[in-house]
């Protein structure tokens, strides 16, 4: 039976009681309306660890003005069967109130030429301030041993391993990859957004990330020769406007002009109101 508390002092009660009796407690952060994509991370969560933790809460200093902070989906009920599905042992669904009580004031930054001034950080001021410091606070509230992410927020969860190292969390975050709907698209909460025509057009963010592992598996190496194929090809597409493409080393997200080592290949691509975002590891 999945248990849900909805208090920080709750929660804490609860893990200490968990780590009194030696076991490990994973925790998955997420916003909840969950797809399969989040039900993988509870599935590894369940196989290492003695206790599962779920939390669900729509961060609102993660969304900048104008964004969908007040639209994006909410589904307790439906959550919780499917949490109980992938027998999570516990839901923590804190309110706004919990999170940031009144007088609320200290946030966490990196490095402003660090991993969050890459890739989305210029399109979404402060989002990854406000990501860093609600995982902070959920990782000091829960003490998880373990935190599971997916490779679909690959730059969060960069960010978070990156945060957890430096300020001696001593929590290890463990990356998974893109769950994907039958054509392609990576799931994600936000795919409610599109329209029939939009969800075809939304195909294009993975047909090109392919497109782009084909030019490098038959020898391409220049970062700027598949960037323009992939323009090209997701140009074509009416609907579709691109916020950037990039090829970047997959640990500092720096540019690269030659594809070679480690390499992301990420890209963020607006489709009607939805913001997409999809990448690939080399
Ligand atoms: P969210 O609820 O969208 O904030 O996501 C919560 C966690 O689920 C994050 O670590 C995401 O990276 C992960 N996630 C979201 N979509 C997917 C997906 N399609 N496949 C794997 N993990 C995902």
């Amino acid at each position: 039976m999945t248990e849900i508390i909805r208090t920080v002092a709750e929660i804490r009660k609860y893990v200490e009681d968990q780590k009194g009796q030696r076991k490990k407690v994973g925790l998955i952060p997420t916003m909840g309306a969950f797809h399969q994509g989040h039900l993988t991370l509870m599935n590894l969560a369940r196989k290492e660890c003695g206790s599962v933790i779920t939390s669900v809460f729509v961060n609102p200093i993660q969304f900048s003005a104008g964004e969908d902070y007040d639209q994006y989906p909410r589904q307790p009920e439906r959550d919780m069967k499917m949490a109980e599905s992938e027998e999570v042992d516990i839901m923590f669904i804190p309110d706004v109130a919990q999170m940031y009580p009144k007088g609320f004031d200290t946030h966490v930054d990196q490095n402003e030429k660090g991993l969050p001034s890459k890739l989305c950080g210029p399109f979404r001021p402060g989002h990854f301030r406000g990501v860093m410091t609600v995982v902070l606070k959920l990782f000091a509230v829960v003490r998880p041993n373990l935190a599971y992410m997916g490779q679909k927020d690959y730059q969060q969860f960069l960010i978070t391993r990156r945060m957890s190292l430096d300020l001696n969390l001593d929590v290890e975050v463990h990356l998974l990859p893109t769950l994907r709907e039958e054509d392609g698209l990576a799931m994600s909460s936000r795919n409610i957004y599109l329209g029939p025509k939009q969800r075809k057009d939304a195909t294009i963010l993975y047909d090109s990330l392919m497109r782009a592992k084909e030019m490098v598996g038959n020898g391409e190496s220049s970062a700027v020769k598949v960037t323009t194929a992939m323009k090209k090809q997701i140009r074509a597409v009416k609907g579709a406007r691109i916020d950037y493409i990039a090829v970047v080393n997959s640990e500092t997200l720096e540019p690269l002009k030659e594809i070679k080592g480690k390499t992301l290949i990420a890209l963020s691509v607006r489709i009607g109101k939805a913001r997409l975002i999809d990448n690939i590891l080399l």
